[in-house]
């Protein structure tokens, strides 16, 4: 695991900030492995959500311990493509803005990179 992903474990603001939606077939109805169906609910003809996610003040279901100390998923090997693709980092290699949207919210500093070149010129200036 890299200390990114350690970061998440301490953090789950992602999982109780937005509305995790995915279609349907991820869920246990059509995939043996997938999501557990009766943690969804139907929010369209074609999609599910985390149950908990489809509130004014989300938190995903699925989502156990405290934001901003100590999460897991419960369903970690079967969560849905949504969950998967999110991350701290986007597809330029920069910190996902919505992971720091969703940091905010709990009152939690932005994630940063920290170049080592950096800090070795700090400890020598
Ligand atoms: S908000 Fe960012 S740091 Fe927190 S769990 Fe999600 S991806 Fe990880
Ligand atoms: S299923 Fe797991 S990873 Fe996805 S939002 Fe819920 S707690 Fe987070």
């Amino acid at each position: 695991m890299s200390q990114l992903a350690n970061i998440c474990l301490s953090c789950g603001a992602c999982c109780a900030n937005f509305r995790v939606s995915f279609h349907w077939a991820e869920t246990t109805l059509a995939t043996p492995d997938g999501v557990p169906q009766e943690l969804t609910e139907t929010i369209s003809s074609h999609h599910n959500c985390m149950k908990g996610t489809n509130q004014k003040k989300p938190h995903c279901i699925a989502l156990q311990g405290e934001v901003g100390q100590q999460v897991y998923c419960t369903i970690y090997n079967q969560r849905s493509s949504t969950c998967r693709d999110f991350d701290i980092v986007d597809e330029q290699g920069q910190i996902n803005p919505q992971c720091t949207k969703a940091r905010a919210a709990y009152q939690l500093l932005p994630v940063v990179f920290i170049q080592e070149s950096s800090i070795e010129t700090s400890i020598y200036t």
